[in-house]
């Protein structure tokens, strides 16, 4: 050990003549770092009732409106068996956004919209917008989310028949935030930015939840 902190005072790096970098290395490093990415953005929890999922659920939503909307609708896949706790966590996500109505599975119902509250800007923020110019800013900070669109695909014979909602254009517009049950029943539909929520029951009342960021 002593001898290895004696050396590496006095080791100068040497040149080396390696082989030069081709194209599959740098693919290789890239996709590691990929990788590394990937690992990063995982995130695992274990909650011991619903409150608690729903909790985990509400603070992603606040963080998702204090956000700028990006160029595409902000997709929630969520994913687990029947009883899991999917509808569970999207109540306590819409319950953080204000959304009153109660928030059930869409049994027959395949779709349902709620609107999200953009308020006054200047009540909320007690800033008067410079040059009148106008940041949707609501009581949660809202910067221009409009619609919570909550899917159920549990019902659905055929990803194809989300097409005719009108799935694409849902998934086009900044303004959405989409959150699908069984979204693994319609992965070929889903964009490729999109956060995984998965649940695992593990007993009762507890639960395990992987989300993953694409
Ligand atoms: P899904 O939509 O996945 O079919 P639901 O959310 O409708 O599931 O049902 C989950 C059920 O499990 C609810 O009755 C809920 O109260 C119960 N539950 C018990 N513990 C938890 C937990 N830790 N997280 C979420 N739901 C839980
Ligand atoms: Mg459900």
């Amino acid at each position: 050990m002593a001898q290895l902190r004696q050396n590496a005072g006095t080791t100068r790096p040497r040149k080396t003549s390696g082989p030069k970098l081709n194209n599959k290395r740098i693919y290789g490093a890239i996709l590691k770092a990929k990788i590394i990415i990937n690992m990063i953005s995982c995130m695992i929890f274990k909650t011991k009732s619903p409150k608690e999922t729903q909790k985990i659920a509400a603070d992603i939503a606040r963080k998702i409106v204090k956000s700028k909307p990006q160029k595409h609708a902000c997709v929630f896949a969520l994913e687990g068996e029947l009883g899991a706790g999917k509808t569970t966590f999207i109540q306590g996500f819409a319950k953080a956004l204000k959304i009153k109505q109660k928030i059930t599975s869409p049994t027959f119902v395949l779709m349902r919209h709620y609107k999200l509250r953009t308020g006054n800007p200047e009540k909320a923020s007690g800033v008067k917008p410079r040059g009148g110019h106008a940041t949707l800013r609501g009581p949660l900070g809202f910067t221009g989310w409009k619609l919570l669109i909550h899917i159920d695909a549990f019902r659905l014979k055929n990803w194809h028949d989300l097409i005719s909602l009108g799935i694409k254009d849902i998934f086009a517009n900044p303004e959405n935030i989409v959150l699908i049950e069984w979204a693994e029943r319609v992965r070929p539909i889903l964009p490729q930015k999109r956060t995984r929520i998965h649940i695992d029951h593990l007993e009762k009342n507890a639960r395990k939840i992987t989300i993953t960021e694409k």
